[in-house]
């Protein structure tokens, strides 16, 4: 780990962000066996505060398509860089983890891969393929990046079958050159829509996004961008504390003590979201099964915004 910077002095954190360093037998077989299978996981690239609680509970997010992004956003700890060649064993590696964990909702993500010409849809469809192939009992939701807002990754993608597609919109559209270099709102929002849209009236995948606080966002600009998420029709809304990786990264204007996030999630749901996670330490594949399993169960709210 030497030649990284340090990690960010925020003063201390409030106490509801404290976590328990847990490194059992759980926590070291996981880490043990995603060395052994060469994967990369979003626990440990994005440094997430929920390890220690996650891979205790033999839980663990897989992070495809290589540890390098081609995109350098500013509140993120993934290396950025030149990519190296998309790994053909990847898919097998992925499932056999899956297999390994006994996963009911595997939850995978990417990297963005600029770089390639699908932006690295082939390899997630074969990933998802590969994972419920192996692991039929499994359902696999995807959290994708923004394909740089090419039309077709979707029609590559969503015939895999995940019983939830995801893609983070991150923060609100104003943050966006600061937060997000590369990305567009719009372009992000785009592909939620276009996932709702290429669903039709099939009931999966299920569609949803999450979003940080505490990088200089208003109250006004949150309940904006929460309207504009349930008008494209995404059904699953995470809200967590952003958390500042390292010295190298955006400073935390602010954090948001656990009442005011029991605020935000009951004013999203008014947006017409059928299931909100908001917390300090909510990341979108934190507890995912259960966002996935509430969501198919509630019923579809007669939302202002919610198209019929
Ligand atoms: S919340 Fe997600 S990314 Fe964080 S440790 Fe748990 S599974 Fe990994």
């Amino acid at each position: 780990m030497s030649g990284l910077p340090r990690p960010a002095p925020t003063g201390p954190k409030p106490a509801w962000l404290k976590i328990r360093l847990d490194t059992g037998e759980n926590y070291r077989g996981v880490h043990g066996m995603v060395q052994g299978l060469r994967l990369h996981t979003v626990c440990q690239e994005a440094r997430c505060p929920n390890i220690y609680e996650c891979w205790g509970d033999r839980t663990a997010t897989f992070m495809i398509l290589g540890d390098v992004c081609t995109r350098r956003c500013g509140f993120c700890a993934v290396a950025t860089g030149r990519p190296r060649a998309v790994d053909p064993d990847e898919p097998d590696h992925v499932a056999e983890a899956v297999r390994h964990l006994d996963l009911k909702h595997a939850v995978i993500t990417m990297v963005d891969r600029d770089d390639l010409p699908d932006g690295g849809a082939a390899q997630v469809a074969r990933v998802i393929r590969a994972v419920r192939g192996r692991n039929p009992a499994c359902e696999v939701e995807i959290l994708t990046s923004d394909f740089r807002g090419v039309e077709c990754p979707l029609d590559v993608v969503l015939p895999a079958g995940p019983v939830t597609f995801s893609h983070n919109i991150e923060t609100v559209p104003r943050l966006y050159p600061t937060v997000r270099q590369g990305s567009r709102f719009e372009r992000s929002a785009g592909l939620l829509r276009r996932a709702v849209r290429w669903r039709g009236s099939a009931a999966r995948p299920l569609v949803k996004t999450g979003l940080m606080v505490g990088l200089g966002e208003s109250r006004e600009e949150l309940l904006l961008t929460f309207a504009a998420l349930a008008e494209a029709g995404v059904e699953i809304l995470t809200i967590g504390q952003y958390l500042r990786p390292t010295l190298a990264h955006l400073p935390v204007a602010r954090y948001y003590p656990p009442g005011e996030f029991e605020e935000l999630r009951r004013e999203s749901l008014a947006c017409g979201f059928r299931h909100v996670e908001a917390g300090p330490l909510v990341r979108s594949s934190y507890h995912a099964r259960r966002h996935t399993e509430s969501a198919a169960s509630a019923p579809a709210l007669d939302s202002p915004f919610a198209r019929p």
